[in-house]
């Protein structure tokens, strides 16, 4: 679990999969199953930090 509690509104952030669209220089790639913590209250994501590391190795290639 990346964090339990939001840090917004205090809620319960639960471990869900999501696909996520990221726009990579003029595209959008979707990544599909990507494991994230999503508050049950406000719906604030929150990434693992190893997710955004593979976005960048996207962009340059
Ligand atoms: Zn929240």
């Amino acid at each position: 679990m990346i964090v339990s509690k939001c840090a917004i509104c205090g809620g319960k952030v639960e471990e869900r999969k999501i696909s996520e669209e990221v726009k990579v220089r003029n595209d959008f790639v979707v990544i599909e199953n990507v494991r994230a913590g999503v508050c049950a209250e406000c719906g604030e994501r929150y990434y693992p930090p190893g997710l955004w590391i593979d976005l960048e190795a996207l962009r340059e290639a």
